[in-house]
């Protein structure tokens, strides 16, 4: 299965929804390490997604990430969205701009994602931030290319991997973003912006339909 102009559409889509649904969930991480707002913040960005996203056909999967890239930036305030952005951004640009994605170009777009979040936010892997989400999917979507995945195993073994590195910032002590302010006591509670990584590489991995 290759990744069309239509199953990125889709695939956002489904992140609205999921973001959705977990809007409290981030709302509840946000609020033990941070001032509550991430679980605010993306609902907004992603249902103007959905609104922007109805409004026009598109050519491609880039001209798809680029468009959601711009909407999240002018809709996200804070930490997320910049940052959210900056890594949709990138990701448009390391794709070629055809209609059809193959599992290398899905490789190269996370890739690329998590270079935009690096150059943004300068956090490093350990900071207990997104980035902890986005190097182990990085590195498993790399070793299910190697493997021979198609772009549907390559979304799945990113999704697993974010889940995992997700789940692994609970112990950390936050180095970056506005959980750092609390240093120690940041320990103990999963980072919001590592776990919507996660859900939002979820619902990419999903199978449709929306
Ligand atoms: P704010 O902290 O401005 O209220 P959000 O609550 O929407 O913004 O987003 C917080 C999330 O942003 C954090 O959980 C973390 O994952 C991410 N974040 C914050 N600062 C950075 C950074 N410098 N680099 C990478 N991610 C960051
Ligand atoms: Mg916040
Ligand atoms: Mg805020």
């Amino acid at each position: 299965m290759g990744c069309g102009v239509d199953e990125v559409v889709a695939a956002f889509h489904r992140v609205a929804e999921v973001i959705t649904a977990h809007r409290d969930e981030l709302v509840d991480l946000d609020r033990a390490i941070g001032d509550g707002d991430h679980g605010e913040n993306l609902t907004r960005g992603f249902t103007a997604v959905r609104a922007s996203l109805d409004e026009g056909e598109h050519g491609s999967p880039a001209e798809v990430l680029k468009l959601v890239a711009s909407t999240l930036i002018s809709t996200v305030g804070g930490a997320a969205g910049p940052l959210y952005g900056t890594a949709l951004l990138r990701a448009a640009k390391a794709v070629p701009d055809r209609v059809e994605l193959g599992p290398e170009d899905v490789a190269a777009a996370l890739a690329a994602a998590l270079e935009g979040v690096v150059a943004r936010g300068r956090a490093e892997a350990g900071d207990k931030t997104m980035v902890d989400a986005l190097v182990p999917a990085v590195a498993a979507a790399e070793r299910a290319v190697g493997d021979g995945g198609d772009t549907r195993a390559v979304l799945a073994a990113a999704s697993a991997a974010a889940e995992t590195g997700a789940r692994e910032t609970a112990p950390l002590v936050a180095r970056k973003g506005r959980a750092s302010y609390l240093g120690e006591r940041s320990a103990g509670h999963l980072d919001p912006g590592a776990r919507s990584t996660a859900l939002v590489l979820g619902a990419f991995a999903s199978p449709g339909p929306s």
